[in-house]
């Protein structure tokens, strides 16, 4: 007999009507040397909704002299329907439109957003939840920390160029962040982006100690394609955790525009 309740860490797929809607920019906020944070004024917020950490937006960049118009996902970090605020963190990177939009983005500015298209909402009964990411997922991880009850064992491993960048999660009691520095395990003469898939040992290693022996847990992974690959295959078929109890994203593909997608 299975005495198992039957919603015991159900997740909850829901679709949303896809609206497109302008935000004007109110302020900017550099949170870190690499994390800026836009705040704009809407009000075309009604009905928005984006009930998990893990949902994304499109936000749509018109084209400059001769680039083409581009889409680019981002997490809705935060807002307010009545007071008619919304919020972006964007993780600075040398190139790209959305990066180059936030970089130049002056008070008044618009930009188009449309979505969330669909959420699909992780329950919050696990034991345990295990947050890894780089600092494109450190808005969706922040969203998740806040949004998860009081006390609820949460373990994050966060990629991220060096200490300056650390500020930027604010862990309760309850809550744990392993910080792993990029720039700090360079080999001389490389980059910070040439070193992006030579950072999974370090990441699996940091998973290996973070992820507890025991209880039922959530593993949500939101990193660049290779890396975030290379964690998925770690987490099932080494630690044996459940595919069902594990999600994974690419957050953004090295050498390619617009590379995020879902893994799991
Ligand atoms: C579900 C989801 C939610 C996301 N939420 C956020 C968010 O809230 N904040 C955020 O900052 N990002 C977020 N991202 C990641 C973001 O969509 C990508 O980083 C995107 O590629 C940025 O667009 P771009 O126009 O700046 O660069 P692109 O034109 O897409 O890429 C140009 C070049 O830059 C490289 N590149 C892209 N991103 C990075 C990076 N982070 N570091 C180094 N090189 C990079 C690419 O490989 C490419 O070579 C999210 C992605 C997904 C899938």
């Amino acid at each position: 007999m299975n005495n198992e309740a039957p919603d015991r860490h159900a997740f909850t797929r829901v679709r949303h009507e896809v609206v497109r809607r302008t935000l004007r920019v109110t302020a900017r906020q550099q949170l870190t040397p690499r994390m800026l944070r836009i705040l704009f004024e809407s009000s075309d917020l009604a009905g928005f909704h984006s009930p998990s950490p893990d949902d994304h937006i499109k936000i749509f960049l018109p084209g400059q002299g001769e680039a083409a118009p581009a889409m680019r996902d981002f997490t809705p970090r935060a807002w307010n329907i009545e007071a008619g605020s919304f919020t972006l963190d964007f993780a600075l990177h040398p190139k790209g439109p959305a990066v180059e939009w936030a970089h130049n983005a002056r008070i008044g500015d618009t930009l188009e957003i449309g979505g969330p298209r669909g959420s699909n909402v992780a329950p919050s009964d696990f034991d345990w939840y295990l947050l890894v990411g780089d600092a494109t997922a450190l808005p969706s991880i922040a969203r998740r920390m806040e949004s998860l009850p009081g006390n609820t064992p949460v373990h994050v491993v966060a990629l991220v160029a060096g200490p300056e960048e650390q500020p930027y999660l604010a862990p309760s009691p309850s809550q744990h962040v392993t910080w792993l520095h990029q720039a700090g395990s360079l080999a001389a003469g490389s980059s910070v982006a040439d070193s992006t898939a030579g950072q999974l040992p370090r990441l699996l290693e940091a998973i290996n100690h973070a992820k507890p022996p025991t209880g039922d847990g959530f593993i949500w992974v939101g990193a660049e394609n290779t890396l975030a690959r290379g964690i998925y295959r770690h987490v099932v078929d080494t630690l044996a955790h459940p595919p069902e109890w594990t999600k994974a994203a690419a957050y953004w593909s090295q050498g390619e525009a617009d590379g995020g997608g879902s893994i799991s």
